[in-house]
């Protein structure tokens, strides 16, 4: 009991103390483009770590988390309700649609029509409407999911047109690589897409890359590694 306990409290300071440093950046880095912090959401992403974990971040305030499996979220989800709302952020596959649609407030990798007609079923069946973000491919890249740019406007047409989706945003995932800088080209891209589809939300930005990603625009990064990981490990 007392061994949990001192878990417990190890594991609420590391992600104290890392969010603290990862929150001054943020606002370091809004601040070199002239936009307020207060325009940039920090979503937790919390697929490596337990329903504990989430129960501090909520209790820091922090009420959009983030997951990319059902397996994974499902029991968090049960366990702290509102006002947490999930945001899906992963891969899903067309049969998991009904599932997807009834456990998350937002669905932000809509990668292709036959997922964005599924999630509309569904969230009719549901009498509900799914707020979602459109999952681009920026850098081409074969192996990534999401729409690509030329085919973004088309899609964006078609999706719109469907009663119980409501298209917030686009999303991305750049490329890993080792300076973040190398990443810059995908985030502004994203941004001028957006701008000239007339979309809000950017959620562009993880654990290497979020500065660049807030000094191109990003209205929403998702942060997983750099939240969780041991203090010996963080990089000053
Ligand atoms: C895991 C994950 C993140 C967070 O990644 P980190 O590098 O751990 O910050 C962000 N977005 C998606 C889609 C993820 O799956």
């Amino acid at each position: 009991m007392e061994a949990a306990t001192e878990q417990m409290q190890t594991s609420a300071e590391i992600i104290r103390t890392n969010l603290a440093h990862i929150e001054a950046r943020i606002a370091a880095a809004a601040k070199r483009a002239g936009r307020s912090a207060g325009e940039v959401r920090l979503i937790p992403v919390t697929k490596t770590v337990g329903i504990e974990e989430c129960r501090i971040l909520r209790e820091l305030g922090y009420t959009h988390l983030g997951e990319n499996r059902i397996e994974n979220a499902e029991g968090k989800i049960a366990a702290l309700g509102p006002p947490v709302e999930w945001h899906m952020v992963g891969h899903v596959q067309r049969r998991k649609a009904r599932e997807v649609a009834a456990l998350f407030s937002r669905v932000d990798s809509v990668d292709r029509l036959e997922l964005a007609e599924a999630l509309e079923a569904r969230s009719a069946a549901l009498a509900k409407k799914l707020p979602v973000l459109l999952e681009v491919n920026v850098s081409g890249e074969d192996a990534k999911s999401g729409f690509a740019p030329a085919e973004l406007p088309q899609a964006l047409d078609t999706i719109r047109g469907m009663p119980h989706l409501i298209v917030e945003g686009l999303m991305t995932l750049a490329p890993l690589v080792d300076n973040p800088e190398q990443v810059r080209p995908v985030f502004r891209a994203l941004r001028e897409l957006a701008a000239g589809l007339g979309l809000k939300a950017l959620s562009m930005g993880m654990s290497n890359d979020y500065e660049v990603a807030i000094e191109e625009g990003a209205t929403e990064v998702r942060i997983g590694t750099a939240i969780f990981k041991a203090e010996h490990e963080a990089t000053e």
